[in-house]
């Protein structure tokens, strides 16, 4: 079995590649580089025993899509690649609607001429907008309230649409659509890590301070309706999240749609963060109260109970001070990230 993986360079691309070499597959890695890090694939190759492929490609790149799916005998991808802000995605919604949904229409195309059967796609809670209720389980109507959400719904709507069309004509494909909640943390080994630019999530932001790198961290808004007044996230551990992969792309048959929520189904706060970055570093660091973050949702947490019934996951990082550990223990060796 070789496996494409898209953004294969990025931070949870990269983390994929890792599992999946790992599990002994053959692996290609595309990434345009553009957010994502040649020295990613690089550290990756020291334990790739010559299973890992990469080219420097777009995903809207559709002919070159096709002639590295046939030169490498592919017949599963995992779509990691997008852009991810939500705050740039509704500054630049263009942007966000070229990047993540048109070059998955020129990656499905690709994979429609290539045959593909299996597809597992890197959706997200924000396909959600804000819930009724939480937890949230996978029948929350969606409703996104950022373009980014929406960029990552369309994608979700050409694969149903896609999938049955191949159904009717007898080619059936499966597709699976992980939507994630918070993803945090660090390969343990730190070969690979989190190295976004500009750095906008909390645990790295918290952890930048703690470092000395920022002089303090922003609370956005205490004044929320939840306990301690700060906002409320489920954060799961971006190896807890690739091991969903696995399991996901393991069961995933042709014909199958599959939907899962993402998340350890546990909420912390951003003071809970706080907390627990000053425990696991144990060091101080300003804090200021501010303004709230505007589209920021009280309340995310997930309902991860349907893919723990039906494929036995669930997280094996569920401990605040173990997920920020990890996060801690790469940036203090690579402060500068992979420039370090
Ligand atoms: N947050 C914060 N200060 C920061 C960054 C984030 O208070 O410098 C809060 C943010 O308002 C949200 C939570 O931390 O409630 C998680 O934000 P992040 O950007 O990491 O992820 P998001 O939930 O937006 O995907």
């Amino acid at each position: 079995m070789a496996v494409m993986v898209t953004g294969g360079a990025g931070y949870i691309g990269s983390h994929a590649v890792k599992r999946l070499l790992e599990e002994g597959f053959d692996v290609l890695a595309v990434d345009n580089l553009y957010r994502g890090h040649a020295e990613a694939i690089a550290a990756l190759q020291t334990i790739a025993e010559g299973r890992l492929a990469f080219s420097q490609t777009d995903v809207g790149d559709r002919d070159a899509l096709i002639g590295l799916m046939r030169e490498h005998k592919i017949d599963t991808v995992m779509h990691f690649a997008a852009l991810a802000y939500v705050g740039e995605s509704v500054e630049e919604p263009l942007r966000y609607y070229r990047n993540n949904t048109a070059s998955a229409l020129s990656l499905l195309e690709a994979c429609d001429e290539i045959g593909i059967e299996r597809f597992v796609f890197s959706s997200t809670c924000a396909t959600y907008g804000e819930p009724p209720k939480v937890p949230m389980d996978e029948s929350t109507p969606q409703s996104p309230i950022s373009p980014y959400g929406m960029s990552k719904l369309h994608v979700e709507h050409m694969l149903r649409d896609y999938a049955h069309a191949r159904r009717v004509a007898g080619k059936p494909f499966g597709y699976a659509a992980l939507r994630y909640f918070n993803v945090a943390g660090s390969d343990p080994q730190t070969l690979i890590g989190e190295d976004h630019e500009p750095e906008t999530h909390l645990i790295p932001v918290i952890i930048e301070a703690a470092l000395g790198i920022r002089d303090q961290i922003k609370i956005f808004g205490t004044d929320y309706d939840t306990p301690d007044g700060t906002c409320i996230r489920d954060y799961i551990h971006v190896c807890d999240l690739i091991d969903a992969h696995i399991a996901v792309m393991r069961a995933l048959q042709p014909g199958d749609e599959r939907f899962y929520n993402l998340g350890i189904g546990k909420g912390y706060s951003v003071r809970e963060i706080i907390e627990s970055v000053r425990r696991v570093a144990g060091r101080e660091f300003k804090v200021v109260e501010t303004d709230r973050r505007p589209g920021d949702p009280a309340a995310l947490f997930a309902d991860p109970s349907k893919i723990n019934h039906e494929l036995g996951w669930s997280a094996k990082f569920v401990n605040i001070d173990d997920i920020v550990r990890t996060a801690w223990n790469w940036f203090e060796s690579h402060p500068n990230g992979y420039e370090s």
